[in-house]
């Protein structure tokens, strides 16, 4: 049973470009149909909670508002219609839409105000969120690693095992080796392909990449990466580009290091609007360029399976955590994350 108004301390983004502020707010209830409400164990800070809270992504008609999309917790209590979780569940917290009621999103109230959240927030130590935005994991799993299958994990080596169709006589460049990129990395392995290339501007993550399976490193900032993929490649580039990041330079060059016919999959999301130059020739000589939303996963079938490729010691997920922040300090952890980091900051609740 839960008590109303339920109450819980959220991190609000009041205003883009300045920091959170960490509120007291409530839930003045019941849980409406398909809403779940949980107690947050971890979140993890995506690069899209960086590009929101700094205003990249264009006007925010929803602020004030709480955000962050990857998380784990438990079950406190389920409103009608819930089938899917029970209380006491641990679950994770994810923004791809699964199998159950897609709930009404809830709004909190706030000295008067009315804060908007949607089908899942997670930065936030409580939460009501939506049946379709929860997936359960046997009880007992880690609650840290499983905060990363709400977004990072999920997105990266989704975008591998579901979109990439990697063989071993495949030549793979991951562009941009952050928390999705090395997640990618890690599941590209897994396919055995001829060349595992890591291509980031961070020697640190560039180590961290190598022990994680990579066969060759390039770092853009030194050398021409695509001059360099093309050599390692024997001339003729790679025959599976993964692009973690969004920056339009870093794409133009990841989509010309690709062999002929060769595929991009594009993971990294560049600022809306932005237009990158495409030779016409190369696509009729098979070149294609594709995106993925979520590394295209099920939720209900992938979250389960990918934690247990970290049970059984298949992929290192924990590796993936660079630094765990108290949820007070979520400032500092965005400074972190901007400053960039190798792998992912997580908050503890
Ligand atoms: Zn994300």
């Amino acid at each position: 049973m839960l008590n109303y108004p339920f109450k819980f301390r959220a991190a609000i983004l009041e205003e883009v470009k300045k920091p959170y502020v960490i509120r007291e707010i409530e839930f003045a209830g019941p849980l409406q149909i398909g809403q779940v409400a949980v107690k947050l164990s971890y979140s993890g800070i995506c690069g899209k909670q960086i590009e929101e809270a700094d205003g990249l992504l264009g006007p925010d008609p929803y602020l004030p508002h709480l955000t962050g999309h990857e998380g784990s917790g438990e079950v406190l209590a389920v409103g009608p219609g819930v089938t899917k979780v029970k209380p006491g569940d641990l679950v994770v917290l994810h923004w791809v839409k699964g199998g159950g009621i897609n709930a009404a999103t809830p709004l909190y109230n706030f000295q008067g105000k009315r804060i908007n959240a949607g089908w899942v927030s997670t930065f936030n130590d409580h939460a009501v969120v939506s049946e379709s935005r929860v997936t359960p994991l046997p009880a007992g799993s880690d609650p840290m690693v499983s905060a990363l299958l709400g977004c990072m994990a999920t997105t990266g080596i989704g975008a591998v095992l579901n979109d990439a169709d990697i063989h071993p006589y495949d030549t793979v460049a991951i562009y941009g080796c952050g928390g999705i990129g090395l997640c990618a990395l890690s599941a590209a392995r897994l396919r055995y392909p001829r060349k595992l290339i890591a291509v980031d501007v961070n020697e640190q993550t560039l180590g961290m990449a190598k022990g994680l399976g990579a066969t060759d490193t390039v770092n853009p900032a030194k050398t021409d990466p695509i001059k360099a993929v093309r050599e390692l490649t024997g001339g003729k580039g790679a025959s599976k580009v993964i692009i973690t990041t969004g920056n339009p330079k870093a794409v133009e060059s990841a989509i010309n290091s690709s062999s002929l016919p060769g595929d991009c999959i594009m993971v990294g999301v560049p600022p809306k609007g932005t237009l990158i130059p495409l030779d016409g020739a190369n696509v009729v000589l098979k070149r294609t360029i594709r995106g993925t939303q979520g590394g295209s996963i099920l939720p209900e079938r992938d979250i389960p399976l990918y934690y247990d490729f970290h049970k059984q010691g298949i992929l290192k997920l924990d590796g993936m955590v660079s630094s765990v922040f108290e949820f007070g300090r979520i400032n500092e952890a965005m400074d972190k994350m901007r400053g960039g980091v190798t792998g992912r900051c997580v908050l503890k609740f």
